[in-house]
């Protein structure tokens, strides 16, 4: 059983994620979209277009960068960190082919 394989979870007021050996999933304010502009920022409000913006899932694993914004999730609350983070793993798992289906510790 080693250890430098263990995933790592953190969580704060307004972010959460989890890291993994090559990879990690984060949801929160630091990733949030401006619907109008697009731009990715770390504020609830853009500068540019002054309307809200939205939190967003980011996975990042594989070489890959895959966004969803909260409005996607298909959840119902933005600000509830680990349901977001939660459905955001599980459309990964939906969506995406993994490569290896054996576990290694
Ligand atoms: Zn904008």
């Amino acid at each position: 059983m080693g250890a430098k394989n263990k995933p790592y979870f953190y969580f704060a007021s307004d972010y959460t994620g989890l890291n993994f050996k090559g990879g990690g999933f984060y949801y929160g304010y630091e990733h949030s979209r401006c619907d109008v502009c697009g731009e990715v920022s770390a504020s609830s409000c853009c500068e540019k277009c002054e309307t809200d913006t939205e939190w967003c899932f980011v996975a990042t694993f594989d070489g890959k960068k895959i966004e969803i914004p909260f409005s996607k999730l298909g959840t119902k609350d933005m600000f509830d960190l680990v349901e977001n983070l939660s459905v955001g793993i599980g459309w990964v798992l939906a969506k995406y082919k993994l490569k290896e289906a054996s576990y290694e510790q």
